[in-house]
Order: structure tokens, then C-alpha cells, then sequence
């Protein structure tokens, strides 16, 4: 009788441990899916002169310029940095559909490449963000760079 009982006990026990397990996993994949559907996005308010994070749903089209917390309508554009001499500037993305026909080239030429406004240059990466921050200044006027299609 009290062998079968400690049984009894011992298979609550690994239930418990088992629905836990579970939960985790269906948790982490809950998030898996957060990631999926929500993506975040380093834009500079062209306006307010802010380089921010902006978390959007995959599920919107991504037109530029975007709406910034930071700033009346729309003023928001994709930021880089040039590595050459460190010039932060917009870059006015063309959209998919504009870039529908123009074929792949020698990355001087494609519209595709962000080019620093400064040097010319492709070498460019986009802003760090200090550590914990959303947001940061940077100083004005922030250059829009429109490829030529
Ligand atoms: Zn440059």
C-alpha cells in the first residue's frame, strides 16, 4: 500500500515536470513566431535628426519614408554610416517593385547599393545604437540619398 502511494507520488512528480517542459517549449516558440512576425529596424528621423529602433510587422509593406515617434509625418528612411569618413545619411530604399526590371550590377552603379553622399563610397554599415538606447542624436541635416533608376 505505501509502495503504491510513493508510486503515485513519483508519477505526479514527473507530469509536473513533463507539462513544464512543454510550456517552455511552446513558450520559446511563441516567441520564435513574435520574431517572425515583428522585426526591428534602424531608421533616422531625417527631421528631428534621431537615429532610432522601430519594430514592424513583417506583415506591412515597407514604404519610405516611414512615420517617426519623433517628428510630424512622415520623415523616417533606412540609415547608414559611411566607413570611410563616417557620414550618417538616408537612404531613400527604392521599393521592390521599382526594382522590378533593373538587373543586378557592379555595385557602383546599383541602386540597390547604398553610396555615401561624402566620398561616393559603398563601404557603409548602419549606426550603432549605444548600448540600452532606442534612440540618439546625431547632428544636421541628415543627407537623403535617392538612387538614380
Ligand atoms: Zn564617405
Amino acid at each position: 500500500m505505501k509502495k503504491q502511494r510513493l508510486m503515485q507520488t513519483g508519477l505526479i512528480v514527473v507530469i509536473l515536470i513533463a507539462v513544464g517542459l512543454i510550456a517552455r517549449q511552446l513558450k520559446s516558440r511563441q516567441d520564435t513566431i513574435e520574431i517572425l512576425k515583428n522585426f526591428e529596424l534602424v531608421l533616422v528621423d531625417t527631421q528631428a535628426n534621431k537615429v532610432f529602433k522601430k519594430t514592424v510587422s513583417a506583415k506591412e509593406p515597407l514604404e519610405y519614408p516611414m512615420e517617426s515617434p519623433f517628428s510630424e509625418g512622415k520623415n523616417a528612411y533606412p540609415v547608414f554610416q559611411c566607413v570611410n569618413d563616417g557620414t550618417i545619411f538616408a537612404f531613400d530604399m527604392p521599393s521592390a517593385k521599382d526594382l522590378e526590371n533593373v538587373p543586378l550590377q557592379d555595385p557602383q552603379k546599383d541602386p540597390r547599393v547604398p553610396k555615401c553622399p561624402v566620398c561616393n563610397g559603398f563601404m557603409v554599415k548602419v549606426p550603432e545604437l549605444p548600448k540600452g538606447q532606442k534612440s540618439m542624436d546625431i547632428p544636421g541635416p541628415v543627407k537623403i540619398v535617392k538612387p538614380s533608376l
